[in-house]
């Protein structure tokens, strides 16, 4: 779970670390006001979406005047921001955040991630920062110091050290930014993330150390731990697809593809999405309904794959082991009678009540659907469909 720049701010201003006051508006005609409340003669404006890459796209703003930022404002929420990281269709922003504007005199990079390969989180610093810190790790790896720690020792102090002076901080301002880590390590221990970043930490012209920008990745199967991160969940910022079937503990990602798979099983959709790959198809989700399915899953199921406009056919690939054939051929009939399919469904059945269920179909006489034989046999067919 992600969460955004302003909620970010607060939880480093919890845990003691030194982040300017701000406030966050949701509607343009709130600006003006919330620019005499910031009370700095240079106001920062920026829109609060979970995608980067802001700066770049003009919705990180500074302004001299209430007047400026009454027109920013209105302009942020009245057009998607596009960055890089959004897509074409871009981003609606819902929430601005305003603060004083900072006199930078040089931005840093610090945050943590967890490292797969090495099973331990890792602090990173750099003296880039400003910039998205891949494109550092591919231009210039050797500026992006790292320092591994244990999950129950957290960073130690002299790796926090070694890591400022890294970047080639002294004195006053290496210890600040010191202490900045250890709190940013221990916060990501504590609150179960996958990632936490100050991009950019700076440096300003009095010589103090401030974080402007915070980012925070949550594991999900850690938020049942979290109720105070669970509250700062936005579904703006999530693909309603992927938030109606978790509702309905589906596992859903949608895809670029115009083939829509059910499938039971992830191993079992993997494969799926390969053998449709293999016949020439591209696959237009990951869909797993689980082993406990219900036939209302399994037709809400389709609803969602049947949503999507650009799904051409849809490959139902199930082998029954602890779900039923005769079920997912109930959700099915059901499915073909509630939402109607609009494109050819082809069906691989196998299993636990297989005899049942061609049964079943067969009787229910629905005109899109067509049994395949096994699942090469149904690849080709779907794929030959679209
Ligand atoms: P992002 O592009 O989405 O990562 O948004 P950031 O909050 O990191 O802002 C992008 C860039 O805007 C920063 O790297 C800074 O260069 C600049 N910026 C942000 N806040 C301030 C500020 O208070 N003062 C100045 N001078 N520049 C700022
Ligand atoms: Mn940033």
């Amino acid at each position: 779970m992600k969460i955004h720049e302003y909620q970010a701010r607060a939880l480093l201003a919890a845990a003691g670390l030194p982040v300017p006051a701000s406030a966050v508006i949701d509607r343009a005609d709130q600006a003006a006001a919330a620019f005499r409340q910031v009370s700095a003669p240079r106001v920062v404006v920026k829109a609060q979406v979970h995608a980067g890459g802001r700066g770049k796209a003009g919705y990180v703003v500074l302004v001299n005047s209430a007047d400026e930022a009454a027109r920013h404002a209105e302009r942020m929420f009245r057009e998607p921001m596009v960055s890089r990281q959004t897509g074409p269709q871009g981003v609606q922003v819902r929430k601005i955040l305003l603060a004083p504007a900072v006199e930078i005199e040089k931005e840093f990079y610090v945050g943590c991630v967890v490292d797969r390969a090495r099973r331990t989180p890792v602090m990173m610093a750099s003296a880039e920062g400003g910039v998205e810190i891949e494109e550092v790790a591919a231009r210039n790896p050797a500026a992006i110091r790292k320092a591994w720690f244990h999950p129950h020792l957290g960073l130690q102090r002299f790796q926090a050290a070694a890591l400022a002076a890294g970047i080639g901080l002294h004195g006053e301002q290496a210890k600040a930014a010191a202490d900045m880590m250890l709190k940013l390590a221990k916060l990501m221990i504590e609150k179960d993330c996958s990632l936490v970043e100050i991009n950019p930490l700076v440096r300003t012209r009095a010589g103090e150390m401030l974080a402007i920008d915070a980012k925070f990745n949550f594991d999900d199967n850690a938020l049942f731990r979290h109720p105070d991160v669970q509250a700062l969940f936005d579904p703006h910022e999530e693909n309603p697809a992927e938030l109606r079937a978790k509702e309905h503990n589906l596992s859903y990602i949608a895809l670029d593809g115009n083939i829509g798979c059910l499938v039971n099983g992830a191993g079992l959709a993997m494969s799926t999405m390969d053998i449709i790959k293999l016949h020439g198809g591209e696959p237009a989700n990951f869909l797993d309904v689980g082993g406990s399915v219900t036939p209302e899953g399994a037709v809400e199921a389709f609803r969602i794959i049947l949503a999507d406009t650009r799904v051409k056919g849809v490959l139902v690939n199930i082998f029954g082991g602890i779900a039923k054939c005769d079920v997912i051929a109930d959700a099915l009939i059901k499915a073909a009678r509630e939402i109607g399919f609009r494109v050819p469904v082809v069906v691989r059945l196998e299993g636990t009540n297989v005899e049942i269920a061609r049964k079943m179909l067969k009787e229910a006489d629905i005109p899109q659907l067509k049994p395949a034989a096994d699942l090469t046999d149904a690849a080709k067919l779907v794929c030959a469909a679209v």
